[in-house]
């Protein structure tokens, strides 16, 4: 079996004493490919080092709607160089979140516009970010370009009603640790609608640790839990699914 981790957050420093061990463990369980993904500019040079270092993780670079007022003409620039090494293989994370609301929402809109903008002119998929903004985000998308089929909604939470949206769309949606939690219903009853051919599983280490690790640092080696999860709900086997979800990877990050 094999499987992919499509967003985990591995250069934070909550794994600097054993990042190493970190990644024997996910490989021991068959995760074959990590995508790390960058939350601001500095983390975003990390991972593009940790991308170079390490064979198996690739690196999606951007700048989370959390630090949006650090999007600027130079940062963005700084985001395309970085972009033009070969290991990355998207833009983001990127989008709009009005639960915490760390940064103005009209500069979150600002910034988002600007990384979809520089996804257009690069050619590449992006990672998205979106809490309690879920049509704002569609209508963000709507308002900059087509990206049919080249974004993913990462670290899926809503319900049935937007996962409708995004089919249309043809875009993808990650889930990870959420749809195991008991208070989840909603977003479990969006997975049983999303097509397989359009769903990833992720971990978002270190945060969102799927159950029964709730209460600890997640890593991609947790991916199990959420793949066995994820079957049950799709009423597939888990082998199948990790198959399908690893193609579905590799197609949207075009390996
Ligand atoms: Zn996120
Ligand atoms: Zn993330």
């Amino acid at each position: 079996m094999r499987l992919i981790d499509t967003h985990a957050h591995l250069d934070f420093e909550q794994y600097d004493k054993d990042r190493d061990e970190v990644l024997n463990r996910a490989r021991e369980i068959g995760v074959e490919k990590i995508f790390n993904i960058g939350a601001d500019l500095e983390s975003s040079r990390r991972t593009v080092e940790l991308a170079k270092k390490y064979n198996n993780i690739y690196a999606v670079v951007g700048i989370h709607p959390h630090d949006a007022d650090t999007v600027n003409k130079e940062s963005l620039a700084e985001i395309k160089k970085l972009a033009l090494n070969n290991k990355v293989k998207a833009l983001g994370e990127t989008g709009l979140d009005f639960y915490y609301d760390n940064s103005p929402r009209e500069k979150q809109k600002e910034a988002f516009k600007k990384q979809l903008d520089l996804a257009k002119e690069l050619d590449l998929p992006v990672v998205i970010h979106s809490r309690s903004a879920g049509e704002e985000t569609l209508n963000a998308i709507d308002q900059v370009a087509d990206f049919s089929a080249n974004l993913i909604f990462h670290c899926y939470a809503y319900g049935p009603e937007l996962i409708k949206k995004i089919i249309e769309r043809d875009y993808y949606a990650a889930f990870g640790g959420l749809i195991t939690f008991n208070s989840a219903g909603e977003i479990r009853k969006a997975l049983e609608k999303m097509p397989l051919n359009r769903i990833l599983l992720e971990t978002d280490s270190p945060y969102l640790t799927p159950s029964p690790n709730r209460g600890k640092r997640n890593e991609p080696s947790y991916l199990q839990y959420i793949l066995k999860k994820a079957a049950e709900i799709k009423k597939v086997a888990p082998e199948e699914l990790a198959e399908i979800t690893s193609k579905n990877a590799e197609r949207i990050y075009k390996l």
